[in-house]
């Protein structure tokens, strides 16, 4: 079981999120992978210090959240 999701944002500002995986930490994410192996994280990511990016992983995809403002294609 993985403790840290180690990604960049999605968006232009190349920011590397370490995202702690286990419940001792405050607040924390849970990672799920389907049976295709695309990775799925929950809750979103709101990154308020560096470039307000605001975004979820869905299936391996990610998917902007409307205020995120570090998008680098129009919102959904
Ligand atoms: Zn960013």
């Amino acid at each position: 079981m993985p403790k840290w999701a180690v990604f960049r944002c999605p968006g232009t500002c190349s920011t590397v999120y370490r995202l702690p995986l286990s419940a001792a930490h405050t607040p924390h994410w849970s990672i799920s992978v389907d049976w295709l192996g695309r990775p799925s994280c929950s809750p979103s990511i709101n990154q308020k210090s560096a470039c307000h990016a605001h975004f979820w992983i869905q299936s391996g995809t990610v998917q902007q959240c409307r205020d995120s403002r570090c998008a680098t294609s129009p919102a959904r």
